[in-house]
Parts: C-alpha cells; structure tokens; sequence
C-alpha cells in the first residue's frame, strides 16, 4: 500500500534521498531532516498507514524492535543523556506528515527543550470521572 503523494512513501521508494540508520522487511529507519537534536531520527512502516489507529497490531513488535534498537545507537553516537519516544497524531498534535512515524529525538542535560506544559484537574472528581468515561469507550 503506497501513496503516490506521501513523502515518506517517496522515501521507501528511493525516489526521495534520506539518511538510513536502520531497516527491515517492513520497518526504515532514518535522520530527520529538521532534527529537534542532531541525531533525531523517525522509525516509519514501510507499509502506508495514516497514524496511529491505522496500523496493523501485528506491527507493533517490530516497531518497539527498531526504537530500541535505533534509539540505543542514537543515544550512544550523539553522548545524548536521554531519548525521547513520540507519535503526532492529527494536525492538532502537530502532525505534518501523515504516514505514521515515531519520532527518536536524543536529549541533553540543559538542551533548552522543556517538559511540555502541565496543568491540573479542578479535583479529584474531575479526574475520577473522566478515567472512568475513558475506561468505558475502551473496546
Ligand atoms: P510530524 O510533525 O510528526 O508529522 O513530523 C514530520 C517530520 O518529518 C518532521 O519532523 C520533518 O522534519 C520530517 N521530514 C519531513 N520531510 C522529510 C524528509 N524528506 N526527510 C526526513 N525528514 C523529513
Ligand atoms: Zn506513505
């Protein structure tokens, strides 16, 4: 399944250039080309998949396979400290592409990037309440 308007699936293709760090049958592995850090790379099936809810569970093992396997070279070739793991999901969450991908960025002590912003529930209640309505829309 390939979308011909989709950049990634440009980049599976070998039309588009990246930076590969890692791939398998189904999974690539490459440098962002706008880095949060340098170093900041995407894992993406190779497959076409929209976000999150489109991919195949069966997927899931050789996703969690590639950000630990990347993410561990990622953090020991840059000296990083730390790695984020992250997914966009929708214009809303900031996603630009819209071929699935989980973002590997390494993170420094004092890099600059904060925590994102937090905030609080009005109580307790509030929270009860709604782990409960997510409890039950969950299949
Ligand atoms: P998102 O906002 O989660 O959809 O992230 C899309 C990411 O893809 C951004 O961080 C871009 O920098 C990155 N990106 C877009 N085009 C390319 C490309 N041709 N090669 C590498 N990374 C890219
Ligand atoms: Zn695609």
């Amino acid at each position: 399944m390939s979308h011909n308007d989709c950049i990634f699936c440009k980049i599976i293709a070998g039309d588009i250039p990246c930076f590969k760090v890692y791939e398998t049958d189904n999974i690539l592995c490459f440098l962002d080309i706008g880095p949060v850090n340098k170093g900041h790379a995407l894992v993406i099936p190779k497959e076409h998949h929209e976000n999150l809810w489109a991919l195949p569970t069966e997927l899931g093992k050789d996703i969690l396979e590639a950000c630990q396997k990347a993410g561990k070279a990622i953090v020991e070739a840059t000296g990083a400290d730390g790695l984020n793991v992250g997914m966009n999901n929708h214009e809303a969450a900031g996603q630009l592409v819209f071929h699935a991908h989980y973002h590997l960025i390494p993170r420094f002590k004092d890099d600059g990037h904060d925590h994102w912003q937090q905030q609080e529930y009005e109580n307790m209640d509030e929270a009860a309440q709604l782990a409960d309505k997510i409890k039950g829309l969950i299949d």
